[in-house]
């Protein structure tokens, strides 16, 4: 039977646990230090600790390393591809992409996902389950590992719906900032959602300082609805009431995401369409050349229209911005990720 997982645990619960066991619960502290800056690989190699503690948590719990079991790295922009395996076959990965003297990380929330988005490979595979929270933290540490230990940002945009895990995703990011163990900012990470509403109006109720990033897809709902199963439970029209109610309770700008697919959503109307839908937000737009993906829609954008729209969207007010897609080549783009396209060593 595999134990649980040390890294399933906030500092609190930590203490808990340890308290129980006859432990200083002050104790938790020196165990996060250990596990998250010290990068112990065993209890025995955990420092400041006494080895009655030690022993009882090892008889108890676990926290080794997940495996990487495929690197890929682009020939292209240098973007690295990790795909690990968890303890029942689970596979995800995640992805580290290097920018302009910035590096981010990409970390995936499912293995797999329900939503189901016809132009997303993780959607094509299905639901297989939810993430815990040490097997996002065992991505964080593998891609913090692969940009030489210092990462800029960090992404919940890989594989999965954040917001369909969102009590796992949101202790996360708990743990990575928590200052006696990663320290890693929530104002440097960024949850992508592709319209949970209910979640999008808890987090602006919320205490967490992270940004909210919003799938718009497609501003037309009949064109949403083929595109997002997801547009029949929460509407457009309501996913976008969501976040402006994010953005006028927090105060904070939302990220809206819109998905280009070559002569379907990129004329001067369409851009028209999307200023009229979140007119008033206080928003930045980032426009996404649709990436083709084995099995689902295949187009290329006309860079002539895709600057038409960034033109007119700017002429309007509203900060857009056209996304470099990084990671093409090893299918490591927006929507890409399928838990099985990397090669083992490479
Ligand atoms: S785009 Fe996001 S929400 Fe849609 S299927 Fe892919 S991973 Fe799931």
């Amino acid at each position: 039977m595999v134990k649980p997982d040390l890294r399933d645990y906030t500092r609190s619960e930590l203490a808990e646990i340890i308290g129980s066991l006859g432990g200083k619960k002050t104790c938790a502290a020196r165990v996060f230090d250990c596990l998250y800056r010290k990068n112990a690989e065993s209890f025995d190699a955990m420092s400041g600790i006494s080895e009655s503690v030690k022993g009882k948590l090892a008889a108890g719990y676990s926290f080794a390393q997940f495996p990487v079991i495929g690197r890929q790295v682009s020939k292209i922009d240098g973007t690295i591809k990790l795909l690990f395996a968890f303890h029942d076959g689970a596979t995800v990965e995640s992805v580290v992409v290097p920018g302009k003297g910035r590096v981010s990380a990409c970390l995936s929330s499912q293995a797999g996902c329900a939503c189901g988005c016809v132009f997303c490979a993780t959607g094509g595979l299905g639901f297989k389950r939810d993430l815990k929270p040490s097997e996002i933290l065992g991505q964080f540490a593998a891609c913090l590992r692969e940009a030489g230990g210092v990462l800029n940002s960090v992404v919940f945009m890989g594989m999965g719906e954040p917001f369909l895990n969102w009590d796992n995703v949101k202790k996360s990011i708990i743990m990575l900032s928590d200052n006696k163990g990663y320290n890693f900012p929530q104002s440097k990470m960024t949850v992508s959602t592709v319209g949970i509403v209910p979640v999008i109006k808890e987090l602006a109720q919320s205490d967490l300082k992270i940004k909210l990033a919003v799938s718009i897809i497609t501003a037309d709902e009949k064109q949403r609805a083929e595109l997002v199963p997801m547009e029949a439970k929460y509407p457009l029209a309501e996913v976008v009431e969501a976040a402006r109610y994010y953005c006028l309770a927090r105060k904070a700008q939302v990220f809206f995401e819109y998905i280009i697919f070559d002569g379907e959503n990129d004329s001067p109307a369409d851009a028209e369409k999307f200023i009229r839908l979140i007119k008033g937000i206080d928003c930045r737009v980032n426009l996404i050349p649709h990436n083709p993906v084995y099995g689902a829609i295949s187009t290329l954008p006309q860079s002539v229209r895709v600057k038409q729209f960034q033109k007119l969207m700017i002429a309007a007010g509203v900060r857009t911005y056209l996304r470099l897609e990084k990671g093409a080549d090893i299918m490591a783009a927006c929507g890409q990720l399928a838990g099985q396209g990397a090669v083992s060593g490479a």
